[in-house]
């Protein structure tokens, strides 16, 4: 019999059109997974030309011409006749399947999301029975269901067409259709159709969400009595959003979760505080008025604020943290995803369990923001990945001013960019405070067995305008007409509750006036809150709070051990074949580590590694090449010529040693460098390091760079170690990696906020790198990392040298000039130096005296003092760079020196040696960059 269903769509006009791309798509089900294609389709593929292969990568070509072909040969053998077609009900059966799969992916697009009615939207025609040939008068027949997932083999078509219309297209718009894997798709369809989209709660359940829904109200209008028209950003409109974080932190609990990070842009952030994560109202009406943080010296707007707490869940306490968040939209989500991995590597977490990420964000900026694209896309890579992000859009169809869809992106939804991942996502109508909380639960679930990102696409309103100082109607005449005229969410849902006989009108008023009790009495207004907080569930700060800036600390290591462990990083495995100029580079280190060669800079930086490790402190590396290194000096990870297996000596050094985790990343620079510093600023212990692959390339993450890395600690008080290692090399190969920009740091610095460092040792990497996790104070470190003194041979260092010693911020002349000759001192940082002193040396001069400055901020000027004092003569001092005037540290730290040499002699002047100001950092030419590094030389010997 179905043998005859298939012929009847083969012989059918259709067969390259809707039948053919039905049977494609059956196929694409099959290949997935069999048992989702009704029996008789199944059986059916398995007998074709490549049934035995049941692989998704199949071409659906040889099957779709396989069935042209087919239906050609069938056409030609047996003309259409009603003998061909077993009957009139088999046919309808197909079109009653194509309604099915129909309404699972196209189902949303008639959904009632918009709870203003605003939108516009013509429902797919191929939602209508008549689409497929049935009429009203099949409605009462009987057909087999299917794969549909209703409970019962057989239903009625009317039936089936109103379960589907129910399902797919009341208050939630599910797209999941456009997932590859078979078995979430599935999980999808029976999750939804069982329940026809509209789960059953119980009283208790609904009671609960409506008191959610009073406190999120309650907290709004309370604030907007009591501070009218200060900006808070309300959630108003919105207010589904604390039932559904409040159920996904519960609901994350009882699967075992302990620490839930949370992620969000300013809207609704108040309310979330307060009603979900049990800040006391009381301190945010101190904030409202004015209230300053003890021990910040420029803090940050209320509603940037993070919070951390602990709330009691079915499965446990959960320790929830909001993250600190600037006013750049999206940009959190990748600091909480770092962060996230962070706790879980803490807590041996490989796989997801204990630590969930929820990043909320809003419509606008989810749509617009490419470091949303960047987030979804390092959400499975290995060395990024955290278990799947619950993410929320609070979709107030509105971004700032601009509403029209026209204006605000090209895609249907603003949650599109979700797809690329294939994330599956769920519109919703935040109306509806039950599909709200059945959407949450689904999602909750799915990102708990599948640890994949899950989107929920909360659409709602903004009843106000973009902060309450706002009056949006300007911009947004016909919607604030409707939203002034538009119940509150809550209010429609106590009708309803009170229609509906689960609520009387006088419990729903006691939830109101309960509320606002507590807030006058400034109680704390989260239940679950857990007063005395379970300490162990998150890292201990205190070790690293409350330590002034210094630049010395002592960094020595004891000489046997060091040697030990390089010898060790030489083990490779038996079989092993390594590529030939590694080898080279591995065997140098032999020798390095027996004090037969001087150390150079990869030997130097492994070193330091390895001892950290040695010493119990993790090291995390990540950037585009650093397994490598930009300029091949590194080869910390390397590659088997034999199998391309890899094999990382650092991670091999001792049984039971920290964690050494190296991962190139992918082509991002602002999501990345925000994962790492969200996981630097949550994990103190380790050393964190991203490397840009040029220095210059960390333009490209600019906002991490100065709304977390130089300001966070002074903003929001949380301290960070983050390590950025910046490659380049003024060698005149063009304007592009010239320049690592140290310009941009410098003008950043004030407050001791970062320690910048352009060390040209390869003792002096080595101990800055050790200095950075040693010493307990936690500041974030931005290091310039030459391209040339990886391979310099004035650029070594003895054992001896890693082993004593620490980080100097000055290093002295090194030749043994005559103090009382000197007449003139050249201050220089980085590769210069090296040119400066052969040039010397090659003039046999014995006047001046070459000194590095090797950390230019927090600018070492009693160092500074005590090299100059030395010399009695000085006539002349000269800042020497490479780069263009306005570039280097020409500008930003020349009154650090002048205030020196002022101290030293009045009168002693700073004259530039450099290249002249210029818009590009370097030239293209080669030969006008030799020019100018010639004149530059020159200059400083004679200027
Ligand atoms: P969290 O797990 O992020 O909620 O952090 C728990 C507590 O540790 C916070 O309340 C802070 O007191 C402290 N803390 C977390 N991160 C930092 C940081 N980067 N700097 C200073 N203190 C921190």
């Amino acid at each position: 019999m179905h043998e005859s269903v298939m012929q009847r769509m083969w012989n059918s006009a259709h067969l390259s059109g809707g039948n053919a791309a039905y049977v494609e798509e059956l196929y694409e089900l099959f290949l997935h997974d069999p048992n989702a294609v009704p029996e008789e389709w199944r059986t059916y593929f398995q007998k074709l030309p490549t049934g035995g292969n049941q692989s998704p990568d199949v071409s659906h070509a040889t099957v779709r011409d396989h069935f042209v072909l087919l239906a050609k040969n069938q056409r030609r053998a047996q003309p259409v006749s009603a003998g061909a077609v077993s009957s009139e009900h088999e046919k309808k059966q197909v079109e009653v399947l194509r309604l099915i799969q129909a309404f699972r992916m196209r189902g949303h697009q008639a959904s009632r999301l918009d709870p203003l009615g605003l939108w516009q939207r013509q429902a797919p025609a191929d939602l209508s029975i008549h689409h497929y040939g049935l009429t009203d008068a099949d409605l009462d027949t009987v057909f087999r269901t299917g794969d549909l997932y209703i409970g019962k083999q057989e239903a009625t078509l009317r039936e089936i067409r109103d379960g589907l219309q129910a399902t797919y297209c009341g208050t939630i718009g599910a797209e999941f259709t456009h997932i590859v894997d078979a078995e979430q798709r599935n999980w999808f369809a029976q999750r939804l159709e069982s329940v026809r989209g509209r789960p059953e709660f119980s009283v208790e359940a609904k009671s609960h969400l409506l008191e959610r829904l009073t406190a999120a109200e309650g907290l709004e209008k309370y604030l907007g009595t009591k501070f009218p028209g200060t900006k808070r950003f309300g959630l108003e409109g919105g207010e589904s959003m604390v039932p559904m974080v409040d159920e996904i932190i519960q609901r994350s609990g009882s699967y075992g979760a302990k620490e839930i990070v949370i992620g969000m842009a300013h809207r609704g952030r108040l309310n979330l505080l307060v009603n979900a994560l049990g800040k006391n109202p009381r301190d945010l009406f101190d904030e409202f008025e004015g209230k300053r943080v003890e021990g910040l010296s420029s803090g940050d707007v209320k509603y940037h604020q993070g919070f951390s707490s602990n709330v009691m869940t079915p499965g446990g306490e959960v320790h929830l943290a909001m993250s600190f968040n600037p006013s750049h939209l999206e940009i959190v989500s990748p600091v909480v995803e770092g962060s996230v991995r962070a706790r879980q590597d803490r807590r041996g977490d490989a796989v997801g369990d204990k630590v969930v990420p929820i990043s909320i964000h809003g419509d606008a900026a989810f749509a617009g923001q490419g470091v949303v694209m960047e987030t979804f896309q390092m959400s499975q890579i290995r060395g990024f990945k955290t278990g799947g992000t619950i993410h929320i859009v609070v979709n107030n169809q509105v971004g700032f001013t601009i509403s029209n869809t026209e204006d605000s992106r090209s895609t249907e939804y603003c949650t599109d960019p979700a797809k690329m991942i294939q994330a599956p996502i769920l519109h919703v109508n935040g109306d509806d405070p039950e599909a709200v909380l059945f959407v949450t639960q689904m999602a909750v679930d799915y990102r708990m067995q599948f640890k994949r990102d899950v989107v929920i696409d909360l659409v709602c309103y903004r009843r106000r305008g973009h902060n309450e100082a706002d009056e949006p109607s300007g911009t947004q005449p016909l919607m604030y007409q409707k939203i002034a005229k538009q119940r509150t969410t809550r209010e429609l849902y106590a009708d309803a509750l009170v229609q509906a006989g689960a609520l009387s009108t006088a419990q729903v008023e006691a939830k109101v006036e309960e509320y606002r009790t507590a807030l006058d009495n400034g109680q704390h207004v989260v239940k679950s809150l857990v007063k005395e907080p379970n300490a162990e569930l998150f890292v201990n700060w205190t070790p690293y709070l409350g330590h002034a800036w210094t630049a010395q600390h002592d960094t020595s290591f004891d000489l046997k051990t060091l040697q030990e462990l390089n010898s060790k990083l030489l083990n490779i495995p038996e079989g092993f074949v390594v590529q030939r100029q590694v080898a080279k580079i591995y065997e140098d280190r032999g020798r390095m580590g027996v004090g037969a060669m001087p150390i150079n800079w990869g030997c130097a930086e492994t070193l330091a590694y390895a001892t950290l490790l040695k010493e119990g402190h993790p090291v995390r590396i990540t950037g585009q090449d650093v397994g490598r290194g930009t300029f091949s000096h590194r080869h910390a990870a390397l590659h088997s010529q034999k199998d391309a297996s890899r094999h990382i000596p650092l991670q091999h050094l001792f049984e039971g040693q920290p964690k050494f985790e190296l991962y190139d990343s992918f082509l991002s620079e602002e999501a990345v460098l925000a994962f790492e510093y969200g996981y630097a600023t949550t994990q103190p212990n380790a050393l964190v390091i991203w490397e840009a692959q040029f220095g210059d390339f960390a333009n490209g993450a600019q906002v991490v760079i100065d709304q977390f890395i130089t300001s966070g600690e002074h903003k929001w008080g949380r301290l960070c170690g983050l390590t950025m290692l910046l490659p380049h090399g003024y060698e005149g190969q063009g304007p592009e990696h010239s320049s690592a920009r140290l310009e941009r740091y410098l003008q950043l610095c004030a407050e001791q906020n970062i320690q910048v460092c352009v060390p040209t040792t390869p003792a002096q990497v080595y101990h800055m790198l050790r200095r950075q996790v040693i010493r307990p104070l936690r500041k974030p470190l931005v290091a310039l990392t030459p391209k040339s003194l990886l391979r310099h041979k004035l650029a070594i260092s003895t054992l001896e040298d890693l082993a004593q010693g620490s980080f100097q911020p000055v290093l002295p002349e090194i030749d043994s000039l005559d103090p009382k000759k000197v007449e003139r001192l050249i201050l220089c940082s980085g590769k210069v130096y090296y040119d400066l002193l052969e040039k010397r040396r090659a003039e046999g001069r014995e006047d001046t005296a070459i000194v590095r400055i090797e950390q230019l901020y927090p600018f070492p000027e009693e160092e500074l003092a005590e090299v100059m004092a030395a010399y009695k003569n000085l006539k002349h001092v000269v800042w020497c760079q490479e780069e263009p005037m306005n570039q280097g540290a020409w500008y930003c730290s020349q009154h650090h020196m002048r205030r020196v040499i002022t101290a030293y002699k009045k009168t002693l002047g700073l004259a530039y040696a450099g290249r002249d100001a210029s818009a590009s950092p370097a030239c293209g030419y080669a030969s006008m960059h030799a020019e100018q590094q010639e004149k530059l030389l020159q200059d400083a010997f004679t200027i």
